[in-house]
């Protein structure tokens, strides 16, 4: 009776058993899911060898307060889809050196984009020359087209310009321009892409 009563209560421990490695197994399973959710964005390095996990995650909807206008993407996409030096300005808030930007000294006429997502920033209606060696602005092309935030890096108090679409950083804004705004946005060569009006060639075959 008692050798009896020890083999069944072995069998139910054995049955226990595997139970539990069941719900482990079920239970690592769901950390899986759920930590591919909450990807946190790979720090500062732009060496990720594959992008296809990260599209993947993107495009599950994981965040749902996507709104349509927005363009969002993992830290891990601007990195493809920028260059180095443009990932640097953009995502990390870089500063490009004085009159090494190639709109410096830019004087065609046509609209000025972000260099991350293509949202109209500024017109070259609006451009001036500062002197400070960044493209400079007294006025977005859109009440809507930039943010602003407070900047307290470097310790001093700046306002910094982000493209209201991706959120990329673009420069800062300061009150010292021309009029009739009195603003300058001061923004970096690698966070804009020029282009020209169309049709428009300073209308000189006449
Ligand atoms: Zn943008």
């Amino acid at each position: 009776m008692k050798k009896e009563g020890g083999t069944m209560s072995q069998e139910t421990r054995l049955n226990a058993g595997n139970r539990w490695i069941l719900i482990i197994v079920v239970a690592i399973a769901l950390m899986f899911v759920v930590a591919s959710c909450q990807r946190e964005p790979v720090a500062a390095t732009c060496s990720i060898p594959e992008i296809e996990d990260a599209t993947t995650v993107a495009d599950q909807s994981c965040d749902a307060e996507t709104t349509e206008e927005a363009v969002e993407k993992t830290e891990e996409q601007w990195c493809e889809v920028l260059t180095p030096e443009q990932y640097e300005i953009l995502r990390k808030k870089g500063t490009e050196r004085p009159f090494s930007g190639q709109y410096v000294h830019h004087h065609e006429d046509g609209v000025y984009r972000c260099a991350a997502c293509g949202n109209p920033l500024f017109s070259s209606e609006h451009k001036f020359d500062s002197g400070t060696g960044w493209p400079s602005f007294w006025e977005q092309v859109d009440p809507n087209a930039v943010t602003t935030r407070p900047d307290h890096s470097l310790g001093r108090v700046r306002t910094e310009v982000l493209c209201a679409k991706c959120g990329s950083h673009l420069g800062h804004v300061f009150e010292d321009g021309p009029n009739p705004t009195g603003m300058r946005y001061c923004i970096n060569s690698l966070a804009l892409e020029f282009e020209g009006e169309e049709g428009e060639t300073e209308a000189s075959e006449e």
